[in-house]
């Protein structure tokens, strides 16, 4: 029999803000998704639980390269294991000096402190993904659904009526009422995400699980959510372009979006902890941002 748990990486010391999925299968321990590096040891501690040891990994899914997800992805091809990614994400994984760079950019001398070691995988360790790609792993089967719109290189992983969603899904932190979409830059893109949840809305799964945070279950429950999250696109690309018609500059926009996702929140009865913790995984001004540069490109190119 399958068993699938979620293992809290308390990422930055903060509990249900970031999981890595164990599933064992008929013939073998599989990870989705693997953390930062920074939280290596919390990963391995956690599937000792579960009484795998790193050596007993042979197949580590990632839906996509940001490092909250795949920083620790070398490490694990390093002790053997192969890295299945979307075939845009795996160039970065064999040479992570351009990712390096980026990440370098935005977190600056915080870099160490969030996100810990990145290490190059060796090739012949990383299998590159396209949609429709099916995965042999654990003696199960895992289909590979392209879903872009986070990032332009995101898969979601389906397990029979079960799928492993990443970001696509948007967070939701161990099913509370109050969704996220985290549109960081450079790659949010309305559309693209809204065509990735209908897509992933009409496979009708009977369970996701998301990587910010745990399993949402129930097929309403699920359908309601792919709704929800479709919606939400339009309405965060909605608010942030009438910050840009309005004249307002970038520092403005970033101050009311924050402002107004607080407002959502609260709305949604969150509490102050619950708004730290969102704010832990998808920071807002990030999130303003990426949706500043979607308009910014779609602006520049009608
Ligand atoms: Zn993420």
């Amino acid at each position: 029999m399958t068993s699938i748990h979620t293992i809290d990486l308390h990422f930055l010391g903060s509990s249900e803000s970031t999981a890595a999925f164990l599933i064992i299968g008929p013939s073998g321990p599989v990870l989705v998704e693997c953390g930062p590096g920074s939280t290596l040891n919390t990963l391995v501690a956690g599937l000792a639980q579960y009484s795998v040891k790193p050596s007993d990994i042979k197949d580590v899914l990632l839906t996509h390269i940001h490092l909250d997800h795949g920083g620790a992805a070398g490490w694990w091809a390093q002790q053997g294991a192969r890295i299945h990614v979307h075939h845009f994400g795996a160039p970065h994984l064999i040479d992570p000096s351009k990712l390096l760079v980026s990440a370098q950019r935005i977190y600056g001398d915080k870099m160490q402190m969030l996100w810990g070691d990145y290490l190059a995988s060796p090739a012949d360790k990383v299998n590159a993904l396209h949609d429709g790609d099916v995965v042999n792993a654990g003696g199960l089967q895992f289909n590979v659904i392209e879903t872009p719109g986070h990032a332009m290189h995101h898969m979601a992983y389906q397990l029979g009526d079960i799928a492993f969603v990443g970001d696509v899904g948007g967070m939701r932190i161990s099913a509370r009422n109050h969704i996220r979409l985290p549109t960081p830059p450079p790659e949010f893109q309305r559309e693209v995400w809204q065509a990735s949840a209908r897509k992933m809305r009409a496979k009708g799964f009977s369970r996701i699980y998301l990587t910010h945070f745990g399993l949402l279950d129930g097929p309403e429950v699920v359908a309601v959510h792919w709704t929800s999250v479709e919606a939400l696109a339009d309405i965060y690309a909605n608010f942030v372009y009438k910050q840009i018609v309005s004249g307002a500059d970038r520092d403005t926009i970033v101050q009311r979006f924050v402002a107004w996702e607080k407002q959502r929140m609260q709305a949604d009865h969150m509490s102050e902890a619950d708004l730290e913790l969102y704010n832990g995984v998808g920071p807002t001004d990030m999130s303003a941002d990426g949706i500043m540069r979607y308009w910014k490109k779609k602006m520049g190119s009608s």
